[in-house]
């Protein structure tokens, strides 16, 4: 029996795929590293041992691991979120062809699309994924997918998944899901049946914020072209990070349960608070997806966004003030991350294109850590005061 064949998310993160890489007895697997490996008689380019090429060890036993978690046939780590996402992407559309989008997207993702995509020749269509009639409106003789994301970034919203699927299967778009936010302790998109997915492994996945790595998931018919597309892109995952990686995730279960309690509670508490206009969680009952994220999620995830009442100056004040949560983008780590996306994941965006999708120059979105819960609370009940 291999440890694959376990079937629970905690076991799996930690001995999946690491059946064959224990040496001299060595319980941990080791560092591979080596950036070439010896010529066993390879015939085709894709399967020499190279690290470009994402098939040493450890890119195995990350693969494998990966694709547990994600209760996927296949999956490919990569050197970042955003290079998982391009690449994937680039290998659907090799030809011009036009894609379907969520309107709330991360955003790099927003930039990459609107930008280089464009300029390759593709067209994109950001539609409203609660109006299945808007997407029949777009959809065009060279659609070829829908991208979206399972908890957006940052107005934590959550589609109705399953009539999305079903406008793909019926009209053979391949469907792809950004599921970095939810991870996959809160949901399994390619088990309710989502072709690929891709995750920015420098959140939830590592948890420690210390290295950039990212993953495309699927089966092994849609992953095979991503890993060749990657292979001669050369976003390929370093073997030190692909350590870090696979040790941060060996503990996910453990902090994504801690991250969801911390967030849920932090939500409820900040909907009290006087310096707090509007809370975006879906957790909530308040939180326009709570229905879909009640129907798809296990868990509600470890992200809080707010209104904060004041203007930016102000916000930015209020963080400031704060001990514990550090001012910085990205999320996902043990340690509290707060940002206001107008400033930083979303400046990308102009400011039209913010305000149409919601998102205020008021609004601070949270990475909530796994910091004492009462701790958190007394921070950010002195920052207020
Ligand atoms: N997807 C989401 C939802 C993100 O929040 C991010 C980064 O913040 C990315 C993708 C990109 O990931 P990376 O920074 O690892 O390239």
């Amino acid at each position: 029996m291999s440890a694959n064949d376990f079937k629970n998310l905690d076991t799996l993160a930690i001995h999946a795929g690491e059946d064959g890489v224990k040496y001299a007895g060595a319980v941990t697997a080791p560092i591979f590293q080596s950036a070439t490996y010896l010529y066993g008689g390879e015939s085709d380019y894709n399967e020499v041992k190279y690290t470009r090429l994402n098939n040493t060890p450890t890119h195995m036993m990350l693969n494998a691991k990966l694709a547990a978690l994600e209760k996927a046939e296949d999956a490919i780590v990569t050197s970042s979120g955003m290079s998982a996402i391009t690449t994937a992407l680039l290998s659907i559309f090799e030809r011009p062809g036009h894609l379907l989008t969520q309107s709330c997207l991360y955003g790099g993702t927003h930039y990459f699309l609107k930008n280089d995509f464009t300029r390759m020749g593709h067209s994109v269509t950001a539609v409203d994924v609660g109006d299945p009639s808007s997407w029949k409106a777009a959809l065009r003789p060279e659609t070829r997918a829908f991208y979206v994301e399972s908890i957006t970034n940052p107005l934590l919203e959550v589609a109705d998944f399953e009539p999305i699927l079903q406008f793909c299967r019926e009209n053979g778009l391949i469907s792809i899901i950004d599921n970095t936010i939810a991870s996959p302790v809160n949901f399994n998109p390619i088990a309710l049946g989502f072709d690929l997915a891709v995750h920015s492994c420098t959140k939830y996945l590592n948890g420690h914020s210390d290295i950039v790595a990212g993953c495309v998931v699927g089966s092994r018919k849609q992953v095979a072209p991503v890993v060749k597309k990657l292979n001669y892109l050369g976003g390929c995952l370093d073997a030190h990070a692909c350590f870090l990686l696979n040790r941060g995730m060996k503990t996910l279960g453990l902090r994504v349960r801690q991250h969801n309690q911390n967030a849920q509670e932090l939500a409820r508490w900040l909907e009290r608070q006087s310096f707090v206009k509007r809370v975006y969680y879906p957790g909530l009952e308040s939180h326009v997806s709570h229905r879909n994220a009640r129907k798809y999620l296990g868990g509600f995830g470890g992200m809080v966004s707010f209104e904060f009442k004041g203007d930016p100056r102000e916000a930015d004040g209020f963080m400031a003030r704060l001990r514990l949560p550090k001012v910085a983008p990205s999320l996902g780590g043990v340690e509290s991350l707060i940002t206001r996306p107008t400033t930083t994941s979303h400046s990308g965006m102009s400011p039209a294109e913010r305000k149409q999708i919601g998102i205020s120059d008021e609004l601070i979105r949270l990475s909530v850590g796994v910091e004492d819960l009462a701790d958190l609370i007394a921070d950010f009940t002195q920052a207020a005061t």
